[in-house]
């Protein structure tokens, strides 16, 4: 645009020249006479005059005053030495004229024009560099924004490692990956947990954000295409728009058109799927798949743990036989619960239970039916005792049972009705039928005995007066009193 810009005011200052010249030229014809001789000189000379107003002009143009100043003097030389070859004053006053008006054209030019042009050159050359830097600027701000979401996200994924890596309790955890997953990724949508089920085989939803969205509480894994995918693959996946996804696509029912999912790995171990779907297209972008692979790696590793210490705690606590808590465990929570108790001013009995003649049993039966009777008797105690109390294997083959908020009384005929129970039930091993009795002593816990010690002892002793008393029964402390 400069160029053709300046193209023009050298065609102008030209065209201008020209009809000058033609001006000149006219006048020169009308003025002269025939007589004069050497004509032709003149023409070479309005030539010549012609040329150094075009020198004139293109300097004062593009090389400025000085340069144009010093061929106009050259010009004039010219035209005075015209004046002493031809002696002729018109060609002089006419030469001098032309000069005149085509300095005065260039003079303007290059005042006005010129100048104009520069300003506007210059003008054209910092909205140019302006564009350019805002462009710059916007681009910057941009990356700015998204670093700043990034540095936003990477934050609270920090926070997120603090967050679920101090939680070792399952539901509190599903709670916690659910939460967090909504506040980083920050875009609409459903946001599934699904943990893989025990039987592995189907995917349990354990969190979700829209509670009131009907969806089934769990999913077998051949039944969903997308979650089996996620499995075998052991990727994750994002679907722009799942109606025109070659894997998915119409085969797929959903009601989502924009997904993303994740699966939550250690090591070798998967463990189920983060998903976030919206029935929109195009709402995730692979960024958030990326963040959202980082959670699912962060939960699998948190869930993980919390399933090593939830085994490794019961195993500490539950005994390997019967799977009762072990008898550390109901002496170190003993306190606990009667302080409790004590606290809301609700009674408390304690069991102590034994199964009769169990060395006769063993002897024979065999110590392996001994085992299975064991097991038995221990699962009927804990599902006839259920909520209500806490159940330990106390001894060999002997247990004890807690009951908060359950007087002696009713403790005691709670005990003798699983007393009834257990000895009306016959077990069929080896063809034989077989069962056993049980007795047990209980014992309330009064001003006079309050104390863990103290009540175990009263239950004990009541369980050894049953077993005098002729045995499958149960004896209360208190009745005794
Ligand atoms: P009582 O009616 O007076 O309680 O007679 P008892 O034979 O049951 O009495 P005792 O406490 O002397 O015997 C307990 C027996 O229980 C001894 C042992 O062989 C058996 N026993 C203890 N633990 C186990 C176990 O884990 N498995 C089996 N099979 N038997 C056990
Ligand atoms: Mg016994
Ligand atoms: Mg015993």
């Amino acid at each position: 645009m400069a160029l053709k810009e300046r193209y023009l005011k050298v065609v102008a200052v030209i065209s201008a020249l020209a009809l000058t010249y033609i001006v000149f030229s006219i006048s020169v014809a009308y003025f002269n006479n025939p007589e004069v001789t050497k004509a032709g000189y003149y023409y070479y000379a309005y030539f010549a005059v012609v040329f150094y107003m075009l020198i004139i002009c293109a300097a004062w143009l593009f090389m400025g005053n000085i340069v144009g100043g010093i061929f106009l003097g050259i010009a004039f030389l010219v035209a005075v030495f015209t004046l002493f070859v031809f002696h002729d004053w018109s060609f002089l006053a006419n030469g001098i004229a032309f000069i005149f008006i085509g300095g005065l054209l260039c003079k303007f030019w290059n005042k006005e024009h010129v100048e104009e042009y520069a300003v506007k050159m210059k003008t054209d050359d910092i909205n140019e560099s302006t564009n350019t830097l805002i462009e710059e600027f916007n681009r910057e701000k941009v990356l700015e924004e998204s670093l700043d979401r990034k540095i936003l996200r990477i934050s609270k994924l920090r926070e997120i490692s603090k967050d679920i890596g101090v939680s070792l309790n399952n539901e509190e955890l599903i709670k916690k990956v659910t939460k967090n997953t909504i506040q980083i990724i920050q875009k609409p949508g459903m946001y599934q947990l699904y943990l893989l089920g025990e039987d592995m085989k189907r995917l349990e939803l354990r969190g979700m954000n829209v509670h009131r969205a009907k969806t089934a509480e769990f999913t077998y894994l051949e039944e969903d295409k997308l979650n089996q995918w996620v499995f075998r693959s052991r990727q994750s996946v994002h679907i722009a728009d799942l109606h025109r996804d070659f894997r998915f696509g119409r085969k797929y029912e959903s009601a989502a058109r924009s997904l993303i999912a994740s699966p939550l790995i250690t090591g070798n171990r998967i463990m189920g799927i983060l998903k976030i779907s919206n029935e929109d297209p195009d709402i995730y972008s692979v960024d958030d798949l990326r963040i959202l692979a980082i959670i699912a790696n962060l939960s699998a590793l948190a869930f993980y743990n919390s399933h090593l210490y939830e085994t490794t705690t019961q195993l500490a606590i539950r005994d390997g036989l019967t799977g009762l808590y072990t008898a550390g465990f109901f002496r170190a929570k003993l306190p606990e619960i009667i302080d409790d108790c004590y606290t809301k001013k609700v009674p408390l009995s304690l069991i102590m239970l034994d199964i009769d003649d169990f060395k006769l049993f063993n002897d024979k039966h065999g110590h392996i039916v001994g085992d299975i009777i064991l097991k038995n008797v221990s699962s009927q105690l804990q599902r006839l005792i259920g909520t209500k109390g806490l159940v330990a294997r106390y001894g060999g083959e002997e247990f004890s049972v807690v009951l908060p908020g359950s007087d002696g009384e009713t403790s005691q005929e709670l005990i003798s009705n699983i007393c009834r129970t257990i000895a009306s039930s016959e077990e069929l091993i080896r063809e034989e039928n077989i069962k056993v009795t049980v007795s047990a002593g209980v014992a309330e816990n009064t001003p006079s005995l309050k104390t863990s010690e103290g009540l175990i002892k009263a239950a004990d002793d009541s369980l050894y007066k049953a077993k005098d008393m002729g045995k499958n029964r149960s004896i209360l402390y208190k009745s005794k009193q």
